[in-house]
């Protein structure tokens, strides 16, 4: 069955999409641990980002690189972390934070409640 980031690859899950390329994907994480919190997926469905051939994963760090950058600027936070964690769903992810202190990504702290038009006007804001 495919894992639910592929579906929302697909389009068949709604998400709030961020950034797609031939191989890469970008979208707003729906529990996030601050505003702009992206998941950045491999089109290709590996579980365990290091089974990743080195090419698929030398071009989603430049693909997340990118998005950092936009993510960097339209927040102004200090860093984004590049975080890769978890054991949820099943589909190589990194999480890309804005982050002014470190416990700024501590996954457990209570996650932002953000309405559907704060979700799509931060991720409006990244395509731009
Ligand atoms: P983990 O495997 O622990 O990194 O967790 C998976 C992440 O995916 C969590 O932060 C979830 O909030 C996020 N997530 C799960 N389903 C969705 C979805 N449908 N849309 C956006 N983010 C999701």
């Amino acid at each position: 069955m495919a894992t639910i980031f592929s579906r929302i690859i697909a389009g068949e899950i709604p998400c709030y999409k961020v950034a797609e390329n031939d191989h890469y994907f970008a979208f707003l994480d729906i529990n996030p641990l601050a505003k702009g919190h992206t998941l950045v997926v491999p089109k290709c469905e590996t579980d365990y980002i290091f089974d990743l051939d080195d090419q698929t994963l030398a071009g989603m760090t430049i693909f997340a690189k990118q998005i950092a950058e936009k993510l960097q600027k339209m927040t102004g936070c200090k860093k984004v972390a590049m975080v890769v964690l978890g054991l949820e769903v099943p589909h190589a992810h990194i999480h890309l934070i804005p982050m002014n202190t470190e416990s700024d990504v501590d996954f457990r702290k209570e996650k932002l409640k953000l309405t559907p038009e704060e979700f799509s006007e931060i991720a409006q804001a990244l395509r731009g």
